[in-house]
């Protein structure tokens, strides 16, 4: 199983340039998709979930041409969307009953087992019975990845899933997304570098609708060992700095700032050599895009 996807472009009709060229590969497993608000995710997410169309360039699911055989993807597809709707009175198990009807599961006691073993899975069970309007953020969450795993389908999407997610919700909802099957094509959404490094086998970095990166993680982390350091300086030096250094980040600690930055050779002037992460890898590629502070 493998998602294909060349030379993809769409702009908006109000001239936003939202995917431009993009061109990935993305194997079996747990494919991340990195890239920061407005980089082009959700609208590459929802094109390849056969909700929108490109205005050039194709998607193929081994064989299938997702772009043309809409139905046959649809019913390979579990889709959990950056915002999704609840019926806020209906319970967990009669949706999940109602979707795997939709999705074509006939028989009512073979949809019993499906509902149960689902509910299970997502450890909802004991809150089956309740108002789907009153769950917490990580329950929704949990919902909406078993509403996407109707079917057993073979192409999972999932966009921005963490967001909003306190620690604990967040390590649950992990745990539920790596035990998802290995013949399965998962896509990982997120402008959440932990997200990736947790979870992805593969990934790609993506901003303004180009891809600036495609790989593997540890590639990425090899790629800028020995090339980062840090400095904790005052704020107002800041951009004394920037005009110097290629600043990748900064984070605000104790009152000063850490100051990270991108440098072929030794810049001596109080900086420390630091191992490389995958942020790094991140803010390396995004910085050369945009502003890394503003981000
Ligand atoms: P991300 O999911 O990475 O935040 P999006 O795909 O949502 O990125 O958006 C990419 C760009 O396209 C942004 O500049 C966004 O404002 C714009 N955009 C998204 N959807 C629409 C739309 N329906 N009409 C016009 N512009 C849009």
């Amino acid at each position: 199983m493998q998602l294909t996807i060349k030379n993809l472009s769409k702009t908006y009709s109000n001239g936003v340039k939202a995917l431009n060229d993009i061109s990935l590969t993305i194997p079996q497993g747990m494919f991340g998709l990195l890239g920061p608000n407005g980089a082009g995710k959700s609208t590459l997410m929802r094109t390849i979930a056969t909700l929108q169309d490109p205005d050039s360039g194709s998607i193929h699911l081994d064989q299938l041409d997702v772009l043309k055989d809409k139905q046959a993807v649809r019913e390979r597809l579990g889709y959990l969307p950056q915002d999704f709707g609840l019926y806020p009175r209906i319970n967990a198990q009669v949706m999940l009953d109602h979707i795997a009807q939709m999705k074509g599961v006939g028989n009512k006691a073979e949809r019993k087992d499906l509902v149960d073993n689902l509910l299970h899975k997502v450890n909802l069970f004991s809150h089956r019975k309740k108002g789907l309007g009153t769950y917490s953020g990580g329950m929704r969450q949990r919902f909406g990845i078993a509403q996407a795993l109707v079917g057993n389908p073979s192409l999972i999407i999932v966009d921005e899933p963490t967001a909003g997610l306190d620690p604990s919700e967040r390590n649950r909802f992990y745990n539920l997304l790596s035990e998802i099957g290995e013949n399965t094509v998962v896509i990982l959404s997120t402008h959440i570098v932990e997200d990736v490094n947790t979870l992805c086998s593969n990934m790609a970095i993506i901003c303004q609708g180009e891809v600036l990166m495609q790989g593997k993680p540890a590639e990425g982390i090899a790629a800028v060992q020995g090339k980062i350091y840090k400095k904790s300086i005052d704020k107002t030096e800041l951009d004394k700095y920037r005009n110097e250094y290629q600043v990748i980040s900064t984070k605000l600690l104790e009152g000063k700032l850490s100051l990270r930055i991108e440098s072929e050779t030794d810049p001596g002037a109080g900086f420390i050599a630091v191992p490389g992460d995958l942020e790094d890898v991140y803010f390396s590629y995004i910085s050369k895009k945009v502003d890394p502070i503003t981000i």
